[in-house]
């Protein structure tokens, strides 16, 4: 990876254990790797699920070779989230431990030539405040230090497809489409522009 690309407004993002991602019910598949580490870690009790019942139930259909997802109980909260909203594999074993949605979310990427560009769901209570920040002026950064390009970032991966078109049969090509980006959110950061107007 070569650089990430971000909104002003994300840039700052950090994780504030909300929870809501990891109770709202989700089936999270958990890799290959990551379930192996977490089976060990379970065994040998490095780490423990903060609620009763399965910690790991198999599931068919699941992408990247999963096998499994993470349990939960009856209110779909993962058997893992802490009541104090921690995550016991994060805090216990470490980023590296989480499956790849764990890691990811609310990270949002696109991998293409320009680099990653990462955006935030606003499911995320957490980046849904940062959606209207007046601190910082709406603008396309650069390897801000919340999105870091050494992160394994995994996404939708556009790097070997075409640009999109810019009219019918005719492509852009991706500096352009770059170039337009930044226009439309300079446009979307002008500050006459009232929330509602910059969400329609
Ligand atoms: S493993 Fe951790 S981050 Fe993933 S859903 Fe469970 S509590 Fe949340």
């Amino acid at each position: 990876v070569t650089r990430v690309r971000a909104l002003s407004i994300h840039a700052g993002y950090r994780c504030r254990s909300t929870g809501v991602c990891c109770s709202s019910g989700w089936p999270i598949p958990v890799e290959p790797r990551a379930e192996a580490g977490l089976r060990a870690a379970l065994r040998s009790g490095a780490v423990r699920p903060a609620s009763a019942g399965e910690s790991l139930r198999p599931a068919a259909g699941l992408p990247h070779g999963a096998r499994v997802v993470l349990g939960q109980d009856v209110a779909g909260r993962c058997v893992f989230l802490e009541p104090t909203r921690r995550c016991a594999v994060h805090r216990r074993l470490g980023e590296d431990a989480l499956p790849s949605a764990c890691r990811h979310f609310p990270r949002l990427a696109t991998l293409t030539p320009l680099g990653v560009s990462v955006t935030l769901s606003h499911y995320c209570p957490t980046a849904a405040d940062m959606l209207f920040r007046d601190d910082v002026a709406l603008a396309l950064v650069e390897d801000p230090p919340a999105f870091p390009a050494s992160w394994p970032w995994e996404g939708l991966d556009a790097r070997d497809a075409l640009p999109p078109l810019l009219r019918p049969g005719v492509l852009m090509d991706w500096p352009s489409l770059e170039r337009w980006e930044r226009f439309c959110v300079s446009v979307l950061g002008e500050g006459d522009l009232t929330r509602s107007r910059r969400c329609a």
